[in-house]
């Protein structure tokens, strides 16, 4: 290739042919922004699922739920994820998280509209990110999973709305047992208090967060829309 035009492309696409995940440099990576063989060893979640919260299940009961779907009201219609948090895509959203490199954003974002896309799952009048606390966005400098809800809300031309605000600083979640945890996240979020936010009402919408662990997150932004006037509640998490 014309070595003027090769580098005005690498100005633009500075990580083209990079692997996000083990910074190998090989030419048919392309704009994939993954190596053939990370993406071999990426985990993804397939059938059968939770139908609820897409837990892996290896039975097939009459409901489709997994135990914790049973046990739990759930105030989402669905959760979709479409990895597991393991092995490098365990490492990807830690950089994702505190790495803000552009090819990170890009390659988790397109996996989401590919699964999105594959799953007829992307009928959503707005989309929300799940919001961090003040003092944390404070600290870290950007929210990841704003981040990536902005990429999938413009791909998909759906309006992005940084609707909820996140009111009770709950510390390290993943430290907690998962009543802690469901115990620490009652009510930390609501809707923002502004008379543009009022068009969420009786709309769908698509709330994006990096990982779904014990569901608490999920839930209660989702009872805080719904609460709110909202008639419905998606989520969408790259992996859980
Ligand atoms: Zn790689
Ligand atoms: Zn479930």
């Amino acid at each position: 290739m014309n070595t003027f035009i090769e580098s005005f492309l690498e100005l633009i696409y500075p990580e083209k042919n990079i692997c996000c995940m083990c910074d190998i440099y090989d030419e048919t990576i392309d704009d994939k922004y993954i190596c053939a063989d990370c993406e071999r060893k990426i985990k993804k979640i397939i059938p059968p699922y939770c139908i609820k919260c897409c837990k892996p299940i290896n039975y097939s009961s009459s409901t489709n739920l997994c135990p914790d779907c049973i046990s739990f009201e759930k105030f989402f219609e669905e959760s979709r994820s479409p990895f597991l948090y393991e092995g490098i895509i365990k490492k990807g959203i830690y950089n994702l998280k505190y790495y803000n490199k552009p090819y990170y954003l890009r390659y988790f974002g397109n996996a989401l509209l590919q699964y999105m896309n594959d799953n007829d799952y992307n009928n959503f009048d707005y989309i929300i990110p799940v919001p961090l606390h003040p003092l944390k966005l404070k600290s870290r400098g950007y929210n990841q999973s704003e981040l990536i809800a902005k990429y999938i809300a413009k791909k998909l031309n759906i309006t992005f709305i940084d609707g909820i605000s996140r009111i009770k600083q709950t510390g390290k979640q993943s430290t907690k047992s998962k009543e802690d945890r469901r115990r620490s996240l009652e009510n930390a979020f609501k809707i923002k208090k502004s008379k543009k936010y009022h068009i969420l009402k009786n709309s769908t919408i698509l709330l994006v967060d990096d990982i779904y662990t014990t569901g608490s997150t999920a839930n209660e932004c989702s009872k805080a829309l719904l609460d709110y006037g909202i008639s419905k509640v998606y989520v969408i998490t790259i992996a859980r």
